[in-house]
């Protein structure tokens, strides 16, 4: 069975894999990351709030 990895889109596997529905632990850590810091982006919102102010971008890994 394929699915779709919800963090970055990718396509994995859903027996062989230990992170599922993640295709890998970094994935899994990233999603949950992004729920509790309350920065998930709901998938079909496109609202983009910019203010003229930029935040910097956090790097991963
Ligand atoms: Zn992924």
């Amino acid at each position: 069975m394929r699915i779709r990895c919800p963090a970055c889109k990718h396509t994995t596997t859903w027996e062989e894999n230990p992170w599922r529905p993640f295709c890998s632990e970094r994935c899994k850590l990233t999603d949950l990351g992004r729920w509790a810091s309350g920065q998930y982006k709901i998938e079909g919102e496109e609202k983009e709030e910019k203010q003229g102010e930029t935040e910097p971008e956090e790097k991963e890994g």
